[in-house]
C-alpha cells in the first residue's frame, strides 16, 4: 500500500507488518545523468516491493534531499546538513511507530546518507523501532560488478539503472569514462575533482538499459528475501 494515495481509514484498517522509506538526494551525477537519479532508483525499487507485498506493506514517499556535501560544488545539487537530516529521519521513524508500525526498511539511494541512517537506526531502536538500511550498491556490490563492472557514481550501474527505470532523463552523448572511486579517500574538499571528476566515477559509458534491467532483478529479488525475513522477525 502506498502512503501517499491511502485514505485514513484504509490505514486504520491495515495491519501493515513493515514500513519502507526511500531515502535519497537530488545531487549532480555527471553530465549524462538526472540530479534526481538517487531518488529514482529507490522509487523504482519500492514500486516492486509494493507490487510484491501489497497490503502487508507500507511504502512511504521518500526523502528526497540529503546529506551531499562531496557533490555539492556541481551545479544542481542540494546538500543538507547531517543533523537536519538527522532529527528529520528520526521524527518520520517515531511517526511510524506512533501510526502503530515497528518496522522500517530504509531504502537508501545514496551514499552521503549512510552514516546518517545507522544514526537514526540506533537512535529508533531505543525506541523499539526494528529497521534494516539497505544501501544497494554496498550490499549486492560483488554482484553487481559482474553485471556492470564499471561502477561508481553516475558509472555503468547507476546509468544502467536509470536507463531502466527512467530512460528519458538520461543523455547518453554526455556520459563519461571516469576513475574508480577510491576504497580510501582523504577527507578533503580540495581533492574532489581529482577523485569525481566531472561528477563521474567509473565508466558510465557503458551503461545500457539491458543491464539495468538485470540490475534491477539482482537487488529487487535480494531485498524482497530481506523484507520476507524482517516482517517474520520478533
Ligand atoms: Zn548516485
Amino acid at each position: 500500500m502506498k502512503l501517499q494515495t491511502t485514505t485514513s481509514h484504509e490505514f486504520a484498517n491495515a495491519k501493515y507488518k513493515c514500513a519502507v522509506l526511500p531515502v535519497g538526494t537530488i545531487e549532480a551525477h555527471g553530465t549524462h545523468l538526472p540530479l534526481g537519479t538517487d531518488n529514482i532508483i529507490p522509487d523504482h525499487i519500492a514500486e516492486r516491493i509494493e507490487k510484491e507485498f501489497g497490503d502487508d506493506v507500507l511504502v512511504m514517499p521518500g526523502v528526497m534531499y540529503g546529506h551531499t556535501y562531496y557533490l555539492e560544488k556541481w551545479h544542481g545539487s542540494i546538500n543538507i546538513p547531517t543533523p537536519v537530516l538527522r532529527e528529520y529521519l528520526v521524527s518520520i521513524g517515531r511517526e511510524i511507530k506512533r501510526n502503530g508500525i515497528d518496522k522500517i526498511l530504509f531504502l537508501n539511494g545514496h551514499g552521503g546518507n549512510d552514516s546518517v541512517l545507522y544514526d537514526v537506526a540506533e537512535t529508533l531502536s531505543y525506541e523499539g523501532v526494528t529497521s534494516r538500511i539497505i544501501s544497494w550498491w554496498l550490499e549486492y556490490e560483488d554482484e553487481i560488478r559482474h553485471i556492470a563492472p564499471g561502477t561508481g557514481h553516475a558509472g555503468e550501474d547507476e546509468t544502467s539503472l536509470v536507463l531502466e527505470a527512467s530512460p528519458e532523463s538520461v543523455d547518453m552523448a554526455h556520459a563519461h569514462d571516469g576513475p574508480e572511486w577510491p576504497h580510501f579517500c582523504s577527507v578533503s574538499l580540495s581533492q574532489r575533482d581529482k577523485i569525481v571528476p566531472q561528477g563521474v566515477t567509473g565508466n558510465g559509458t557503458k551503461g545500457t538499459r539491458e543491464k539495468g534491467k538485470k540490475l534491477f532483478t539482482l537487488i529487487t529479488t535480494n531485498i524482497l528475501d530481506t523484507m520476507r525475513e524482517l516482517m517474520e522477525s520478533e
